[in-house]
């Protein structure tokens, strides 16, 4: 396995067998909201090289994007997961929190950042978009 990965409670665990596509810093209003006020940290990987293990409660609604999220969450303790995008549904996009550390994750472009509070700070070594980024490549297929 190249990641591990567990909730909170420790109910729910990750085996992650790739590197991930991309990985992003999303300030949406939608994001700080489940995020405690600050921005989520996501890497979305190939969703076939995602396993979880434990019970996932699920949540679907309309993101900022306009696409379709179905969030997965531990049904024990909350914690977000992964979450699957209509337009991306061979990703999955992993919650940075519960993979384990130490590992060599970091967001490499911010996302959403019209929406972020004031006090918010970006890397200014991230590319930075105001609101949702171009579509990503389709990742090639065997
Ligand atoms: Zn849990
Ligand atoms: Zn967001």
């Amino acid at each position: 396995m190249i990641y591990t990965g567990r909730c909170a409670c420790g109910a729910v665990s990750l085996e992650i067998s790739a590197k991930p596509a991309m990985t992003r810093q999303c300030w949406c209003r939608q994001c700080q909201t489940i995020a405690a006020g600050g921005p989520t940290n996501n890497a979305m990987f190939p969703a076939e090289a995602v396993q979880v293990t434990g019970d996932l409660g699920t949540a679907t609604w309309a993101a900022a994007s306009g696409n379709t999220l179905t969030f997965h969450f531990c049904t024990g303790c909350g914690t977000q997961v992964y979450a699957q995008s209509s337009a991306r549904m061979h990703m999955k996009t992993v919650r940075m929190g519960v993979i384990d550390q130490p590992h060599d994750l970091a967001p490499q472009t911010v996302i959403w950042t019209d929406e972020a509070p004031a006090w918010a700070v970006f890397d200014p070594e991230l590319a930075r978009y105001p609101g949702q980024p171009p579509i990503p490549a389709p990742v090639p297929q065997g």
